[in-house]
């Protein structure tokens, strides 16, 4: 079966005992068991595991060619989970332009769980040669990343990791699996925050971990889960399958409407740089064109004038909404570095873009006129 073909079908089996076609919402905390604790229906208590979650889990797993997949409450509780499943002693090695969540994961929570952590340029070979070492528990990746989009090659990665006996983990919000097969590359594990795309309406919060191998740190991951408790509601679950089933048909107009959106602004003169892998200008327009089926639905840019411009051109928009995330139907800008906290890391003059489902030259009139007003 193809990815759209298993998008709409896998976990949306018909249900059994009642014909509907659409996946049963399942929201008991708890099931019947015999006596001795046996479980006859396969569930105990909905912390650990429920029906709904379980085909949402067939569902992504199978997307990614994954083993076997755990939802987690949050992108965010899918990446302390999986790095709380992790041996302790010993590092993780991540890349520098990262997730601004993760990075003070990294910094802040991972000594507490008894592991370093160091960034690198994980597209320079040499730097990502002399970081990953026999300490090495992760090499954990974000492609394309966040904000900067750049694109990092996930088999070099892979073989780098595994050389020091270490697993690749890729965050592939961005991508998808419709735009990105890791695992496929060597990646251990995807992860997704499935608020993002997968989810698509802004309407729900979740996290992914798609495991290549159903092995130690799934079942590890899976106790983390039920122990720590960040589960996901059942109904969240049925929101994210019921976005599976449109994410390719999606994906593939968000794509559409971002090409059309980056041409507009490279050719502006009052934008300096646009950051999306598809331009050839991009360092990682030959990788993405090879690791990608296409670079997506997200870019950033930056104005020549700085962060006053930013600001007023974000301010100046209508169509594109004015707020962090990204995936959904509707499109949005922001100034990244004014949400990043105390430290920001984002140029100041860098505005990003989640490329809504609109009409594409309504977006690019949208654009235009905040331009205008510089
Ligand atoms: C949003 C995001 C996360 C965190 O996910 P939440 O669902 O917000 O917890 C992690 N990585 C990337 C790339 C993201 O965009």
């Amino acid at each position: 079966m193809r990815l759209e073909t298993r998008a709409v079908h896998i976990g949306a089996e018909p249900d059994p005992e009642t014909g509907a076609l659409v996946a049963p919402l399942h929201l008991s905390t708890t099931f019947l068991h015999a006596p001795d604790g046996t479980q006859d229906h396969g569930y105990l208590y909905q912390r650990y595991d429920n029906p709904t979650q379980a085909r949402l889990e067939a569902a992504a797993a199978a997307l990614d060619g994954a083993a076997r997949a755990l939802l987690l409450s949050t992108g965010m509780a899918a990446a302390s989970t999986l790095l709380q499943s992790l041996p302790a002693g010993g590092k993780v090695v991540f890349q520098r332009d990262l997730y601004h969540g993760v990075r003070v994961l990294a910094e802040d929570w991972l000594p507490r769980w008894g592991l370093s952590a160091c960034f690198v340029d994980a597209r320079d070979p040499a730097e990502l040669g002399a970081a990953v070492d026999g300490e090495t528990r992760a090499l954990w990746i974000e492609t394309p990343s966040n904000p900067l989009m750049q694109v990092v090659d996930i088999a070099a990665c892979a073989q780098a990791a595994h050389r020091q006996g270490a697993l690749l983990v890729v965050d592939s919000t961005f991508a998808t699996p419709v735009l990105q097969q890791p695992i496929a590359l060597g990646a251990d594990v995807v992860m997704h925050s499935a608020t993002k795309y997968m989810g698509g309406h802004s309407d729900v919060m979740g996290g992914l971990l798609c495991f290549a191998r159903d092995e130690a740190l799934a079942a590890r991951a899976f106790d983390v889960r039920k122990l720590l408790g960040a589960s996901a509601s059942p109904f969240n679950a049925w929101l994210i399958l019921r976005g599976l089933r449109s994410l390719p048909a999606r994906m593939a107009m968000h794509c559409a409407n971002a090409e059309k959106v980056v041409a507009a602004l490279a050719a502006h003169p009052a934008v300096s740089v646009v950051h999306y892998p598809g331009l050839a200008s991009h360092a990682g327009h030959a990788l993405a064109t090879r690791q990608m089926t296409h670079p997506g639905g997200m870019l950033s840019f930056e104005l020549a004038a700085g962060r006053e411009a930013a600001l007023k051109v974000a301010g100046g928009t209508r169509l594109f909404h004015c707020a962090t995330s990204l995936g959904g139907c509707e499109s949005l800008i922001e100034h990244r570095a004014s949400v990043e906290g105390a430290n920001p890391v984002s140029p100041p003059g860098l505005l990003r873009l989640s490329v809504g489902l609109e009409h594409a030259d309504d977006l690019v009139e949208d654009l235009q006129a905040a331009l205008a007003g510089l």
